[in-house]
């Protein structure tokens, strides 16, 4: 009976796990906060990061470790490499974590970006708008995540104003691209190499945060397709990757410019529970564990819709022809990613009608477009 250890116990983890109990498998976690929701599914090992003791318990519970949260200081995903296997290996933790050198790292790869610079001081941040121009992201190059520890700059004004939460941390100044839209690639590879993609997915955003995901992502050709795999397959092979990857990335005039990378299974993929014949998260484990992957073909015209701040009734929801309530278990606070929709149809046109009835019952404007 093989133990997975997760280091993380958000909503991606209790997936993950609900993923996994099919399969036979058993789950430990491990996080800095106590009600944690795979915790509800799962025995949950509460500890700092840096709780060595803590951590060890843990250790002696699993058989091999993996993430759910990309902010796991790299120490501690290192700390447990010396004794289990860790996938994603900490290299991909390290890339991640850093804005700077998750664009470094797609530019050596010959991946486009926008343009950007590090930032550290106000002459800096001077001389970086000097040479990317205006508008542009200001963002901290660490621990930023849902839109939160960015700034955009406009007009050479807005250099003037001082910089708040963003002052003190190291930045990165990027050009503001007027993208067409937001598309996201997940891609898995197996310890044994093998590797797989999902179809592109559109995601549309408010205030930073992730609203609708809807795949495949509509209007998509053989040549945006290969693209998008091309690029994630060069990531993968440059960190030897192990489990499932999301690159969000900007359409732009028929290019893709990668934005960031998560070196775990991610919210525009949470469509694929019910949309393909293999979720991110079954695919997640198959890879980590070097089992064959499953197919990632779709199994219809999918969209995701995240419940954020407030649950909808679910009898209203349910009352949905086609529609998937998830939810996390998770109390209610402003912002919170509480749980998501998934609806599948057989049509684009049939999957624009389910939206339009999730639409009479969830709150969400972007639902609307
Ligand atoms: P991020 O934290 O980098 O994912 O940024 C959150 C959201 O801000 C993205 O999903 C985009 O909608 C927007 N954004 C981030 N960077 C840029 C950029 N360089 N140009 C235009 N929009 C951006």
């Amino acid at each position: 009976m093989t133990t997975i250890g997760v280091l993380g116990a958000g909503q991606l983890g209790r997936m993950l796990a609900l993923a996994g109990y099919e399969m036979g498998l058993r789950f430990v976690f491990y996080d800095e906060t106590p009600d944690a929701p795979a915790g509800h599914v799962a025995p949950l090992t509460v500890g700092r990061w840096d709780d060595h003791a803590a951590l060890a318990a843990f250790a002696d519970a699993c058989d091999l470790v993996t993430y759910e949260f990309e902010n796991v200081p790299v120490a501690t995903a290192e700390r447990l490499a010396a004794t289990h296997p860790v996938a994603p290996a900490p290299r991909a933790l390290e890339v991640a974590q850093d804005r700077l050198n998750e664009k470094t790292l797609f530019r050596s790869l010959g991946i486009g970006t926008a343009p950007f610079a590090a930032v550290g001081t106000t002459a800096e941040l001077r001389r970086a708008v000097d040479a990317i121009g205006l508008p542009a992201v200001l963002k901290t190059r660490r621990m930023g995540y849902d839109g939160k520890g960015q700034r955009v700059l406009r007009r050479p004004e807005d250099l003037d104003v001082p910089l708040g939460p963003l002052g003190g941390h190291p930045l990165i100044l990027e050009g503001f691209v007027p993208f067409d839209r937001e598309l996201s690639i997940l891609a898995v590879r197996s310890r044994t190499g093998e590797t797989a993609y999902w179809p592109l997915a559109e995601n549309v955003h408010r205030d930073g945060i992730l609203r609708v995901s809807v795949a495949p992502a509509p209007g998509v050709g053989d040549a945006l397709t290969a693209a998008a795999a091309d690029l994630a397959g060069k990531v993968l092979t440059a960190l030897d990757y192990v489990g499932v990857l999301a690159i969000e990335l900007f359409e732009h005039r028929g290019d893709l410019l990668a934005n960031e990378m998560a070196p775990r299974v991610h919210n525009s993929g949470h469509l694929t529970i019910e949309g393909s014949t293999t979720s991110q998260f079954e695919n997640h484990l198959r890879a980590i564990l070097g089992w064959p992957l499953g197919s990632t073909a779709p199994v219809g015209f999918a969209a995701m819709v995240n419940l954020i701040g407030e649950t909808p009734d679910p009898r209203a929801v349910l009352e949905i022809e086609g529609a998937h309530l998830h939810l996390y278990g998770k109390s209610p606070r402003p912002g919170r990613k509480l749980g998501h929709v998934n609806l599948v149809e057989r049509s684009p046109e049939a999957l624009t009608a389910a939206i339009a009835r999730l639409a009479s019952v969830v709150a969400e404007p972007t639902l609307a477009r």
